[in-house]
């Protein structure tokens, strides 16, 4: 078992002023695989004095000079790629095979996108009479979570130093590993002492410690709805700008002259993909009534088929989810979902199995109404709730009668006809058919989704203050 005593700050290795350190555990084997630093308050200091000291130097670097750093990071996660999927794997349970897919490659991307983007963005423009100029805030707080732990830090760590900012991030305490990784990477690759810097710990001591510092410029978090709610509340002591990125309930329509054989497995896969642990997941299936039967056979059969098993198992498509913690919240909403009146399609799991890990056999609940819990509340885990409706009108309200608003997705016969439609769900990003992901696209939510956007030209625009010049 690995031990790891120190953060990264200001371009060194230095131990934690404590001396408590936070277990990592395996959960497809509910081992402890290593044990990593807790920071305090007086680590939080240490790394925002480091990188307000690092701000103006960085502020002040050539673009050309700062996209460099950020592609020579690229090329370190990508040399090490083999060696993080195996981390992130191990830490948080994705199969192989999807952390080498998609843990990796998208965080390799952000690095790689955001020294392209921010090469070619206009930081001046003229308009109506004045100058506008483009400047980074100064020193960013990053608060990560473990779904997808690398990709999470990349989105704000990458665009925020492109943009010319200092960075301190907090990683989830799930999973601390791969942030070690970067923080080798960030080394290697020689960015300045400051620039990028790693506390460990908890969002209660470290998570906290950065909302509220009074040198962090703005607090950019990714996690659930509470703890965003509570780092709100924190930065608004000193005023400090807010981007949240939290959950999501996002309803997927299959309008009445959708390919059911070709929307419906991909709409299983888009509930389901990394075992339902993600914020963007299309949890709810709209389905014109008259189809259900229908939709629920092809949807029987494409869940009952997902491969469920070893995350080191190269044929695994879901392996266990993140924690115990994670599959005791997910098993509950599986009971809640039974006890309320949903029908189990398939799956319906609401013990731990006897064979120990985090595991949660993928489910598929229908007649899901409104007034259901797992109609309202994320879950976050491999379940998907089939919602029947009439009317396409009724398939929207049905869409929209949810306190987020982080994704959608349409299916229909006519590319047109569902582009009508997706203007009417009120979320952030909606896939039409089978629109895969645009990476550069802006990712963020409307209502409790969060706040700002991330990725591409308007995740760069997140992490700059707009100042204007007269005369
Ligand atoms: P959290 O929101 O608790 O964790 C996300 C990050 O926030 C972690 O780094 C966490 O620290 C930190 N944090 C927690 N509390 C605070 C606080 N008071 N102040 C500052 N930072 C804090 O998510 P959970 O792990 O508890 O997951 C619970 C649910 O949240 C999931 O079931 C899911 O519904 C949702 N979620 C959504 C995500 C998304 O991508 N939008 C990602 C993860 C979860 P620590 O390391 O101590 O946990």
């Amino acid at each position: 078992m690995r031990t790891h005593k120190d953060h990264y700050i200001n371009g060194q290795w230095v131990p934690a002023t404590g001396s408590s350190l936070l277990p990592v555990t395996n959960p497809a084997t509910d081992e402890i695989i290593a044990e990593v630093a807790v920071g305090s308050a007086d680590d939080v200091d240490r790394a925002v004095a480091a990188a307000r000291a690092a701000f103006d130097g960085w502020a002040a670097t050539p673009v050309s000079e700062r996209a460099r750093y950020l592609g020579a990071i690229a090329q370190g996660l990508t040399e090490r790629a083999d060696e993080l999927a195996k981390v992130i794997s191990s830490e948080m349970g994705s199969p192989l095979s999807f952390a080498r897919a998609a843990q990796v490659p998208l965080p390799i991307n952000s690095f790689a996108q955001s020294a392209t983007i921010v090469t070619e963005f206009d930081f001046e423009q003229s308009y109506r009479g004045s100058t506008i100029v483009r400047e980074p805030y100064g020193v960013i707080g990053a608060i990560t979570p473990w779904n997808y732990p690398l990709h999470q830090i990349a989105l704000k760590a990458a665009y925020g130093m492109a943009a010319g900012n200092t960075v301190v991030v907090k990683p989830s305490e799930n999973t601390p590993l791969n942030a070690i990784i970067l923080a080798e990477i960030v080394e290697a690759a020689g960015l300045p002492a400051g620039v990028f810097n790693v506390v460990f710990g908890t969002g209660p001591e470290v998570g906290e410690a950065i909302a509220s510092h009074p040198d962090v410029d703005l607090v950019s978090f990714t996690g659930s709805t509470r703890a965003g709610r509570r780092v709100s509340e924190l930065a608004s002591g000193t005023v400090k700008r807010v981007s949240l990125e939290l959950g999501g309930k996002s309803p997927n329509i299959l309008l009445d002259d959708a390919d059911l054989n070709a929307a419906v497995p991909a709409a299983v896969q888009a509930a389901m993909i990394n075992s339902g642990q993600t914020c963007s997941a299309l949890t709810r299936l709209l389905v014109p009534r008259a189809k259900l039967a229908e939709v629920e056979g092809i949807a029987k059969a494409v869940t009952e088929s997902i491969a469920v098993g070893d995350p080191t198992d190269e044929t695994t498509v879901l392996g266990p989810l993140s924690s115990r913690t994670q599959q005791e919240r997910v098993l509950g909403y599986i009971r809640k979902g039974i006890d309320e009146g949903a029908r189990v399609v398939t799956g319906g799991q609401t013990e731990p199995a006897e064979a120990g890990g985090a595991y949660v056999q993928p489910t598929v609940f229908s007649d899901v109404t409104p007034e259901m819990t797992i109609h309202r509340e994320e879950i976050f885990g491999p379940v998907l709730a089939i919602e029947p409706y009439d009317t396409e009108e009724e398939a929207v309200a049905i869409a929209n009668d949810t306190i987020y608003g982080l994704a959608g997705g349409v299916w229909s016969g006519s590319t047109e006809r569902a582009q009508q439609v997706a203007r009417k769900i009120r979320a952030g990003q909606i896939a039409v058919n089978d629109a895969g992901m645009n990476l550069d696209a802006p990712f963020g939510g409307y209502k409790q989704s969060g706040i700002g956007r991330e990725a591409g030209q308007f995740g760069l625009e997140e992490f700059l203050e707009v100042k204007s010049i007269q005369g």
